[in-house]
């Protein structure tokens, strides 16, 4: 069972499904009665917006898969405020109820709790979509390093799932994908057709990126054999508020270690670097391919641009905050178990989305890390808990 409240689930699905009954598994009756007219009608309404770009505002339904999770939350909010209607699936794994807490009375959001290869769930909450944004995964380098078949299963399964259902109802498919595609890199910034190289099989955190590939390699497949509009998206680091630093994210991390006065963990020497991008860029970077009537077949690259070393993260992070943490080196081999390679560089070219879109991130690494700071603040009303990290042999900076 996953780690979450019963109870709450329960009342928020009450609450949102209030026609519901055990047999439909908290799937709004309204969604079991579609007809194949009407889905056959959507299919037309969408391909003919396709046709004409500015003419194609219409609301539409969008099922997000992850929903609960940091980015999906702040994707619904930001879909809902556009007038889009939001159907959200995700089984709470390592998503969180309290981060769509806020929607439960919006008319146009319907949740389920359920797993990506629960059908009856997908298939009639796709059989209402008009896109369907996957971001359900496993993800995370301290869950994907302890879990490799939970990586492996939910990651190729989740997509495959959501492929064949996007295929049988005609919608316009985003899949998320990841920066770790690139593996080792082949030099700096990364664009999207570069080669990639990945370490052997025999370690075990290089399953995700594989995952991650085999999910691309079908998303274009579906669209190559079957006339599927598929879009994939590369996320690199990407933060904000609601980002829990217990799957290993640095920021929230760091920045909660700052608030408590708790050591700041820096991995390794802390020469490797990072771009950051905040999840409103990245959203917005979402919504508009989501619209966007040239975007599908492609792969696009989604991150901030403005490289940091770790170490002078952790440094930046301590002035800001205004910390008494001391800054701590912890060796890879205390932090990660097994062998683990972290990457030295990771840098997006974002020239193809933004030829496309004209887009670009807005907001700064300090920004970033002051709108982290004030979420911690808010969650914990000035008592930030600490941040799950065991905090292994350190040394100080
Ligand atoms: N890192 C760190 N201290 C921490 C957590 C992470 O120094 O407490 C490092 C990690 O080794 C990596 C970088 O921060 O070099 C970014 O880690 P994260 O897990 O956020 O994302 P990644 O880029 O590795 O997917």
């Amino acid at each position: 069972m996953a780690k979450h409240n019963l109870e709450s689930e329960n009342n928020l699905r009450r609450t949102k499904t209030k026609k519901t009954n055990r047999k439909n598994e908290g799937i709004p009756n309204e969604l079991l009665s579609v007809t194949k007219k009407q889905r056959e009608q959507r299919k037309e309404a969408f391909k003919s917006a396709i046709l004409d770009y500015n003419l194609k505002q219409a609301p539409k339904t969008i099922l997000i898969t992850g929903c609960s999770g940091f980015i999906g939350s702040h994707l619904a909010d930001a879909l809902l405020a556009q007038g889009h209607r939001v159907l959200a699936i995700d089984n709470l794994s390592t998503g969180r109820l309290d981060n769509i807490r806020h929607l439960q009375e919006n008319p146009d959001f319907n949740f389920a709790c359920a797993n990506m290869t629960y059908e009856v769930v997908l298939d009639r909450m796709a059989s209402q979509a008009d896109v369907i944004i996957h971001l359900a995964a496993a993800v995370g380098v301290k869950l994907i390093v302890e879990r490799p078949v939970h990586t492996i299963e939910t990651n190729v399964m989740g997509t495959e799932a959501v492929l064949q259902v996007g295929r049988r109802y005609g919608c316009r498919i985003l899949i998320a994908s990841t920066s770790e595609v690139y593996g080792k890199g082949n030099g700096i910034p990364y664009r999207e057709d570069d080669d990639v190289v990945l370490g052997a099989t025999s370690k075990s955190r290089w399953a995700y990126a594989a995952s991650k590939m085999v999910d691309e390699f079908l998303g274009l497949a579906y669209q190559q054999e079957y006339n599927v509009p598929v879009v994939l998206l590369r996320l690199f680091n990407t933060v904000g508020p609601r980002q829990t630093g217990r799957y290993g994210m640095v920021i929230p991390r760091l920045v909660a270690q700052a608030l408590t006065g708790e050591a700041i963990t820096v991995y390794g020497d802390g020469m490797q670097s990072r771009c950051f991008c905040d999840v409103s860029d990245v959203v917005r970077a979402i919504t508009g391919l989501v619209e966007h009537p040239e975007a599908p077949g492609r792969v696009y690259n989604i991150g901030g641009t403005e490289e940091i070393k770790i170490l002078d993260l952790a440094k930046r992070i301590k002035a800001l905050m205004d910390s008494p943490s001391e800054i701590v080196h912890i060796p890879y081999a205390d932090a990660y178990p097994g062998g683990f390679e972290d990457m030295q560089r990771r840098v997006p070219d974002t020239n193809r989305i933004h030829e496309l879109l004209g887009w670009q991130p807005k907001l700064s690494l300090d920004q970033i890390l002051l709108r982290v700071r004030d979420d911690f603040k808010t969650q914990f009303a000035g008592e930030p808990k600490a941040t799950q990290a065991s905090v292994p042999t350190a040394k100080a900076s």
